[in-house]
């Protein structure tokens, strides 16, 4: 086994697709941006952490008097014993914080999007989603069984034509991303919305990069865009993003959340989380309706990083988001940007195919609230002394 292995695993050196993992610490809680990257102290522009709440200290004491109270495991799933009073109030907090009826919450987002495949679609129903969207996502779409068909980025005329085309399908899922992970642009919900209920399509949006940052009040894109939650009947959004910690919830109508508390395989069989992780979670949602500021501060910081690297004459891709990707195209020219990041101590990791279509390796930068003006300066001014010649504008 092992030699067959090595030798795929040589295959992709080759092809610098192979992956290494760096050991990275906050050098405090509370500054998020400031790790060390195997040991090295450096500035990070590549994690999720938008609000920058994975420290914060109210979420980090909610967390801590939940292990206290609770212990840590939850000790089995939602139906058989695990399902403790810090997940049941985190679902009731989500629901009205979404604005929907109910709200489930998953051990993960993975998990999550497999649920609602399984739970929905099967053999005989049809799954349509965006090219671009999260793995996760796609990998439901695969693994449901249902007829399963990707449309071309953003491109709702495309997806008209196959929902037109008469299939034999019994029920038509329609999926997306709400903000693209690695591309930072925006799903057009209003017109999807009109389009599968004009089809009579049931529409689901991953808000995994949405909640919390976008919107006046942090409730998400749908927020961010004036779409009515009517509009789209299944909403799913992760933890580990903006709200600092770690889970994630569907959310909808009580039917729905019942169909999938009996249907989805990825709810059933699997361990609730931590308690302590649903009460840092509750925590997280009071900290993004009190702390606006958070989302406004991000906000000039990403048009001072926007502005900054047009002056630098380097191509942005057309995002409004904390995901400001650096196309460079070839897994090399991206390895080597970030490596030449990094002996500045700024980290950015290069993100490589199948993550990204061949051909478009970037470098994703984020941005997060903990950043101050004058970080962005410092990645501008390392971009600017690295000279990223190669960086090309994202074609489709
Ligand atoms: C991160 C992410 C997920 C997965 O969420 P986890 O909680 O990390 O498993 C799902 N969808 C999208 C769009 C994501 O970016």
């Amino acid at each position: 086994m092992d030699a067959v292995l090595r030798a795929e695993l040589a295959e992709l050196e080759a092809v610098r697709r192979y992956r290494r993992r760096r050991v990275s610490a906050p050098q405090a809680p509370s500054s998020p941006t400031h790790v060390t990257v195997d040991g090295t102290p450096c500035l990070a522009f590549c994690s999720n952490d938008y609000l920058g709440l994975s420290g914060h200290a109210q979420i980090r004491q909610a967390f801590v008097a939940a292990a206290e109270r609770y212990g840590v495991g939850s000790g089995a799933s939602h139906l058989v014993s695990g399902h403790s009073p810090a997940h049941h109030e985190l679902e009731e907090a989500l629901a009205e914080f979404i604005g929907r009826p109910r709200a489930l919450v998953f051990s993960t987002g993975y998990m999550a999007n497999l649920g609602i495949a399984s739970a929905l679609v099967s053999r005989g129903d049809r799954v349509l989603e965006d090219r671009l969207n999260h793995a996760s996502l796609l990998d439901a779409g695969l693994a449901s069984g249902a007829e399963f068909a990707r449309y071309a980025h953003l491109d709702t005329a495309a997806l008209e034509r196959r929902l037109a085309s008469t299939g034999s399908a019994r029920r038509t899922l329609v999926w997306t991303d709400t903000v693209f992970s690695m591309d930072g642009d925006v799903a057009p919900l209003e017109s999807l919305a009109a389009i599968t209920a004009r089809h009579g399509a049931w529409l689901a949006v991953d808000d995994a990069h949405g909640i919390g940052v976008l919107g006046a009040t942090g409730r998400g894109s749908l927020e961010a865009q004036a779409v009515s939650n009517d509009a789209v009947p299944i909403y799913m959004a992760t933890f580990g993003k903006a709200l600092g910690t770690f889970g994630a919830c569907v959310a909808g109508s009580e039917a729905l959340i019942e169909m999938l508390i009996q249907r989805a395989r990825t709810y059933i069989y699997t361990t609730a989380l931590p308690p302590a992780v649903a009460a840092a979670t509750r925590a997280a949602l009071r900290v993004v309706q009190e702390e606006s500021w958070r989302r406004e501060h991000l906000c000039s910081l990403i048009a001072r990083f926007r502005a900054g690297a047009a002056q630098l004459g380097l191509t942005l891709a057309p995002s409004a988001t904390a995901i400001q990707p650096l196309l460079l195209g070839a897994e090399a020219d991206a390895l080597n940007v970030s490596a030449a990041l990094l002996a500045q101590r700024i980290w950015v990791t290069a993100i490589r195919p199948p993550t990204v279509p061949v051909g478009s390796s970037r470098l994703r930068i984020t941005l997060s609230a903990a950043h101050t003006p004058s970080d962005v300066d410092r990645l501008l001014s390392a971009l600017e002394t690295i000279g990223c010649g190669s960086n090309k504008p994202i074609t489709r």
